[in-house]
């Protein structure tokens, strides 16, 4: 059911592990924690989705081009007779409804009545399904998944999954009549085919290797506090979690791929990166062991 399941994406991933490895500019920064809550938003929506029974698809993350247009949809779902694409908002707190814009109460803050950004992808979706030759009606919804936002003065708006509607919402879903056939299974390989892997809004700061904080992180509180024990185990001093070397190696070296994907990967580079591994033996094994290796003795590197 689920054709296309959720990833973090490549501009989260570099941004979580630039947060502990510099200090990010306070706009950047800033980008990173909105990232960083829309995905936390979009677990709470596929919590749901994962309770489906109904015969469904479900693709999620997409982002399309049409007419020099890009739109991005959060999740997409497919039924018999409708396609549903849907908007995941985490807001949180109190705000005031405004055709134009959500203003939070008792602050200046503003954010722009997600609602204008459906109608956009429902228009440029239902132009890219026509030009594709597919005239299935469209049905699209903004949902509000995180339990803590009031939206005052909201009108009654179908399109809208207000916090305290997403569970009716979910079981309409679930109850409604739908039979796949192989034309919505065409209908969901042409969307993926269409999806763009590489989204333009995505914003980076400028980061350079010898800049970057060396060494290993506790896998679940980030902290570089983490001690070797026997080049077997990474204790956090923090946190008390425990990871073995090996792991701990090979995730360090994942970090270190997605963040400089043209950097050649030898031994002595992963054993700077990881650092608070001492000994290069234990580094080369991990990678000899894990990775392939191109090339030989000094002049050897790992893909
Ligand atoms: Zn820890």
């Amino acid at each position: 059911m689920y054709l296309k399941p959720r990833a973090v994406s490549n501009e989260l991933e570099i941004l979580r592990s630039l947060n502990i490895r510099m200090n990010l500019p306070a706009k950047d920064r800033k980008h990173y924690l909105n990232l960083e809550k829309g995905y936390q938003g979009e677990a709470i929506f596929d919590q749901l989705t994962a309770k489906l029974q109904c015969d469904v698809y479900i693709l999620n993350d997409l982002c399309f081009e049409f007419n020099r247009s890009v739109f991005q949809i959060d999740t997409l779902i497919i039924s018999q007779n409708t396609i549903f694409p849907i908007e995941i908002k985490n807001y949180e707190g109190d705000y005031h409804y405004d055709p134009e814009v959500f203003r939070r109460v008792s602050s200046n803050y503003e954010i722009t009545n997600p609602l204008d950004q459906l109608k956009r992808s429902m228009t440029l979706l239902r132009s890219l399904l026509k030009f594709h030759g597919i005239h299935q009606p469209i049905e699209g919804y903004v949902t509000f998944v995180n339990p803590e936002f009031t939206l005052y003065q909201a009108p009654l708006n179908t399109s809208m999954i207000l916090p305290t509607q997403l569970n009716r919402f979910n079981k309409t879903l679930n109850e409604m009549t739908s039979k796949l056939s192989n034309q919505h299974k065409k209908l969901a390989d042409l969307l993926i085919s269409l999806h763009q892997t590489e989204s333009p809004y995505t914003r980076l700061p400028t980061y350079n290797y010898e800049h970057l904080k060396k060494g290993i992180s506790c896998i679940s509180c980030y902290s570089y506090e983490v001690a070797v024990i026997a080049e077997k185990k990474i204790v956090c001093d923090k946190c008390s979690c425990v990871e073995d070397v090996n792991s701990a190696v090979l995730r360090n070296v994942e970090e270190l791929k997605t963040l400089f994907p043209d950097k050649k990967l030898t031994t002595t580079r992963v054993h700077e990166w990881c650092k608070v591994i001492k000994s290069k033996k234990t580094i080369r094994r991990i990678l000899i062991q894990n990775l392939r290796s191109v090339g030989e003795s000094h002049l050897r590197y790992f893909v």
